[in-house]
């Protein structure tokens, strides 16, 4: 039997097209990941496909929707993130918005950014989020039929395992023979552009937790495997 050995090394794409369903998502799940290909020769362009409007954090703020876009753009030029367009699609109701018109929107940045590859959440939403899940589905959607690849951030399911049992939280995790790339990163870049996110940093929560176990190693899968 064949032993599954990870790369180590992301793929050398020039241009990359991030798909996400929140303003914060590039830079807590994908932060790392982001830096590694902007430190690379990748140029990285970004699709939000909510405002994060719907946030329980920051209730407060008047115009959380205007509030989260300053954070995103404060937290993108920190990765060195060379656009980022932030749609209008519910927050915390994604997957129920039209499909077709979703799918469609996700092509039409395709089509502008023309990415060697699409970078997005595993296909369970790494924590769950519906609205994570249905960005990634709708993404899949899109580039079905052609030869863009999808690479996917996960995490491994010991860390998703050991987070549900300290903090009762439900990640998924995917076995060892699922990852495709166990990468090092740095953290230094995803912690600044995370504090950037003001109103939805929670101190000691969850997030920080998570970092704390991956160390300096992400892990990342393919959904769609370059032809
Ligand atoms: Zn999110």
């Amino acid at each position: 039997m064949d032993q599954h050995t990870p790369a180590t090394h992301l793929p050398a794409w020039d241009r990359v097209l991030v798909v996400v369903a929140h303003p914060d998502d590039e830079s807590f799940g994908l932060g790392a990941v982001i830096d590694k290909f902007t430190s690379g020769q990748s140029e990285v362009h970004v699709l939000t496909l909510t405002h994060g409007e719907a946030s329980t954090l920051g209730g407060e703020i008047d115009d959380l929707a205007a509030e989260r876009r300053q954070e995103l753009l404060r937290a993108s030029e920190i990765l060195n993130i060379s656009s980022v367009e932030l749609r209008d699609w519910p927050d915390g109701g994604l997957e129920h918005a039209d499909e077709h018109s979703v799918v469609e929107d996700i092509k039409r940045a395709i089509a502008k950014h023309q990415p060697d590859g699409l970078l997005v959440f595993e296909r369970q939403g790494v924590n769950r989020h519906p609205d994570h899940a249905a960005a990634t589905a709708r993404a899949l959607s899109a580039v079905a039929g052609t030869t863009i690849p999808v690479l996917a951030w996960t995490v491994t399911k010991e860390v998703a395992r050991q987070l549900n049992a300290e903090i009762g939280s439900i990640m998924h995790g995917d076995l060892p023979e699922d990852i495709d790339f166990t990468i090092t990163v740095s953290r230094e870049k995803q912690l600044r552009a995370i504090n950037a996110h003001v109103s939805q940093v929670v101190p000691g929560g969850l997030l920080f937790r998570r970092l704390e176990l991956l160390g300096d190693n992400e892990s990342l899968r393919w959904l769609q495997a370059p032809a």
